[in-house]
């Protein structure tokens, strides 16, 4: 789960790590508000309006401006608010912007060296270990400090035993080039930083830029935070801030009934149970030159029910050309699960107007191919995986 870069920097500061102060506003008149909210416990009269959605390179796109006064924040702020803002990292018709971060400026006006750093903290999959990945060229893209200038980015990994260790906090802020006060400052930050990483059970922070101000604060100017959906139940003030408008709304609507669907680009949607089975299957449609749609574990009980509301998840995404229907029945019995695929079709009428191609190996398979293949509906059934694959191939052409 994503937060928004608001929510994100809460968190954050609840940890103790240093962030860019800021309110958030849904309107121009609540942005003012917030504004001299924060003069008053800032003493800046700049601030920095930055539009609140769930993509970065916000900058770019037109999503963080400047404002010298309140007029101009008030303007600012009504001309984000609302917009659809397009970034290289947003759907290319943009996202929506409901909401607005007022923040305080934090580039001194007249600060002849702010220095912006990057900072991220994620797992190392390769190593099982988390890391913090740093260098001293923030504020840009980072996927293109990593192409041209690969040695200007570091990487710290944690011993999951021990934790961050006191010292390889005082290397990062080393290898940044940094001394005396800015220096203490980097390693609190950093450590802090870990603290939060670990007891949020984030999966992602990317800080970036993490800034050094002339009077040398290390303080959080932006804030990526990816929380790890196995861990929320063990912060609902944290599971309370997910914004549904931001997400998939089919994914929303499987989460609800309980099925693991994640939406992919692909043409060929798919029904299976069991996740290694779901991950092989969509090998599968890959290697009969399709390319899934979906990802969709449907769980133990394949009954008709459950089998329509998949369909019908699927069926929204009008990219399908076909649909694999993949399922083992070693507890559910493959004859139940033929019945639940018929019913459902006849079920949804003229609804399902793309072929669907049935593999239903297990418990009474026999069975099920039979119950399929006399149904008289667009269903083609298939044993092996093979077969499964041909028959795929055939459905897209
Ligand atoms: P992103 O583009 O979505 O990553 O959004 P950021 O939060 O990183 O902001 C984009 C850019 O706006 C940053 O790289 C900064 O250069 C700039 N920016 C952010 N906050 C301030 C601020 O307080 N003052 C000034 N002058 N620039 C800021
Ligand atoms: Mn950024």
């Amino acid at each position: 789960m994503n937060l928004h870069e608001y929510q994100g920097k809460e968190m954050l500061a609840s940890f103790g790590v240093a962030i860019q102060r800021g309110i958030v506003a849904k309107t121009a008149e609540e942005a003012v508000r917030a504004a001299k909210e924060l003069t008053e416990t800032t003493g800046t009269g700049w601030h920095v309006v930055k539009a609140q959605i769930h993509a970065g390179g916000r900058g770019k796109g037109g999503g963080v401006k400047l404002a010298k006064n309140l007029e101009e924040l008030q303007t600012i702020a009504g001309e984000i608010i609302g917009m659809q803002l397009i970034t290289p990292q947003t759907p290319p018709e943009g996202k929506k912007v409901n909401q607005v971060l007022i923040a305080e400026d934090v580039y001194y006006p007249g600060d002849s060296e702010p220095s912006e750093f990057y900072m991220s903290v994620l797992l190392n999959r390769a190593t099982g270990k988390n890391m913090i990945m740093y260098s001293t060229e923030g504020g840009m893209d980072i996927e293109a400090v990593a192409e041209a200038t690969p040695h200007l980015i570091f990487t710290e990994e944690v011993d999951p035993a021990l934790g961050l260790l006191p010292f390889q906090a005082r290397k990062i802020a080393f290898n940044l080039g940094l001394s005396g006060n800015a220096f203490k400052e980097m390693t609190k930050f950093v450590s802090s930083l870990y603290k939060a990483y670990i007891g949020s059970d984030a999966s992602l922070f990317e800080i970036n830029p993490l800034l050094k101000t002339s009077d040398d604060k290390i303080i959080a100017v932006d804030a990526k935070v990816t929380l790890d959906d196995n861990g929320l139940f063990r912060h609902k003030d944290l599971a309370a801030l997910r914004d549904l408008s931001e997400e998939n709304p089919v994914e929303v609507e499987a989460r609800e009934v309980g099925l693991n669907y994640v939406d992919l680009d692909g043409n060929v949607g798919c029904m299976v149970n069991g996740a290694g089975l779901a991950m092989a299957t969509m090998d599968l449609i890959k290697q009969a030159g399709g390319d899934p749609a979906n990802f969709l574990d449907v769980g133990g009980t394949a009954d008709a029910a459950r089998v329509e509301t998949a369909f019908r998840l699927i069926l929204q995404d009008p990219k399908v050309k076909a649909i694999l229907v993949n399922i083992f029945g070693g507890i559910v019995r493959c004859d139940r699960v033929a019945q639940g695929i018929v019913d459902a079709y006849k079920n949804m009428g003229d609804a399902i107007k793309v072929p669907i191609i049935v593999r239903l190996q297990g418990t009474n398979a026999d069975l099920a191919k039979e119950l399929i293949d006399s149904s008289g509906l667009n269903v083609r059934s298939a044993t092996a995986f093979q077969e499964a694959a041909d028959k795929v191939q055939e459905a897209i052409g």
